[in-house]
Order: structure tokens, then C-alpha cells, then sequence
């Protein structure tokens, strides 16, 4: 089985600059727009894998702002806040809430150069009180204007891309594959190359092939 060179080595350029060290948690964002636009930020930032909370159960959709994006970025989706806190903190994550309250710090005062979670809210509400007594640190984005708020996307997109200007500072940003595992490198880089074959493999249980430098097997 083969796939075409180009399409190969760019599936890999891509793959080898992903951080599992950096992810958002999304609580709620209901606007499928607005989802969709984190996603498409979080491809462009490197982002392996993003997070959301959906307490309704609401099934997530995808509009054609996120432009093939939740193909390429994992979504990880948690029942309650109690659960994804959890799972994230044992991963080593370190937890930055978003919040416009008097508690809530500038977010140019920290070091996102390791394990970073920014946790953001709903577009009416904000992060819930839950949520928020269980992030490490609250932050904000200074803004000037008449309006209280940025759009939810915006601010992931200022937050993620301030974490990869640290990143790159301070010669942390990957682009030879260091920033993920080597089984999720593998099992990640024949999914994206072989989609169709790799649902075959997933559905009957058995473990994909291992690609040559070509990307055939
Ligand atoms: N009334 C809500 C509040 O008080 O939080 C506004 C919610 S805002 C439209 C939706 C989400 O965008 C927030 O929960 C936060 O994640 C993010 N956000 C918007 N403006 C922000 C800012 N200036 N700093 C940090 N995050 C912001």
C-alpha cells in the first residue's frame, strides 16, 4: 500500500511540530462556529489534542469555519469538570482558567513553555464556578474597549500563540516529532495517511502496519 510522496512528507512536517504538552479545555461553547475556530487555531498552533466538557450531552458539530480542522486535532470529550480535571492534572497539566473577575491575573505573567491548559468558558457565561475553584491559576487578556469580552476563540487564539512565542524563546517547540509519544507518533501518522484502512484495523481489533520512510507498508 502506498500513498503519495508529498502528501506523505507534509502529513509528517505537520505531525512532527504537535505538542501533547499543550491543550485547551473548552466548557460548553455551545456556537459550533465557535468550536470549530479553536479546533482550526489549534491545528495551526500544534495543539495534539484539545479537551471539551459537555455536560448536556450535546453532540458536538462542525461548521466550515474549522476547515477539515477536527481531522487533524483530536478531541477529547469529558462528562463533567470533575472528570476532565482530573484526567488532566494526573497528565501533569498545569490549569489556566480564563476569567474576568478580580481574582484573575494578566496572562503575560506566566511561563507556558511546559505542560499548559487553558481552560476556556461558555460564550454567555463564562467558566462555571466549579470549573473555576479548580484551575491552578485564573488569568485574563487586557483589553480597551467598550466591550467586556473577547470572542471565546480570539482568546484561545491570543492564549496559544503566546505559548508558542514562549515555546520558541526558550528552543521548546518541536519539529523533528519530540513533542509526542512514539506510539501515538505511529499509531497518529498511519491514521492520517491510510483514514479508511485505519478504521478497517480499528473495527477488527488488530494493530497497524509499521510504515517505511516512504510511508509504505
Ligand atoms: N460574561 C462572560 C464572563 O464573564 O466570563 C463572558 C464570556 S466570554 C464571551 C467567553 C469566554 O471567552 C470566556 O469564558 C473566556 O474563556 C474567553 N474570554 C473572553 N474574553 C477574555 C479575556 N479578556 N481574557 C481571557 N479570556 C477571555
Amino acid at each position: 500500500m502506498s500513498i503519495l510522496p508529498r502528501r506523505f512528507e507534509r502529513i509528517k512536517n505537520v505531525l512532527n511540530c504537535r505538542m501533547q504538552n499543550l491543550t485547551v479545555l473548552v466548557e460548553d461553547v455551545n456556537k459550533p462556529h465557535n468550536l470549530s475556530a479553536i479546533l482550526r487555531t489549534c491545528d495551526a498552533a500544534g495543539v495534539f489534542e484539545a479537551n471539551f466538557i459537555s455536560k448536556k450531552n450535546i453532540v458536538k458539530t462542525f461548521n466550515s469555519t474549522a476547515q477539515g480542522s477536527q481531522k487533524w486535532v483530536n478531541l477529547n470529550t469529558h462528562e463533567s469538570p470533575i472528570s476532565a480535571i482530573s484526567e488532566l492534572k494526573q497528565k501533569g497539566f498545569k490549569l489556566y482558567g480564563t476569567s474576568l473577575n478580580n481574582e484573575s491575573i494578566d496572562y503575560r505573567n506566566f511561563d507556558y513553555s511546559e505542560n499548559t491548559c487553558f481552560v476556556l468558558g461558555a460564550e454567555k457565561w463564562g467558566l462555571s464556578d466549579e470549573l473555576r475553584s479548580m484551575v491552578d491559576q485564573s488569568i485574563f487578556i487586557p483589553m480597551r474597549g467598550m466591550v467586556q469580552s473577547l470572542n471565546v476563540s480570539v482568546a484561545a487564539s491570543i492564549l496559544l500563540f503566546e505559548a508558542i512565542r514562549q515555546r520558541k524563546s526558550k528552543g521548546k517547540l518541536p519539529a523533528n516529532g519530540e513533542g509526542l509519544n512514539e506510539n501515538e507518533y505511529q499509531k497518529t501518522l498511519f491514521e492520517w495517511s491510510y483514514p479508511e484502512l485505519a478504521s478497517i484495523y480499528k473495527k477488527s481489533g488488530k494493530t497497524y502496519p509499521k510504515l517505511n520512510e516512504g510511508g509504505e507498508f
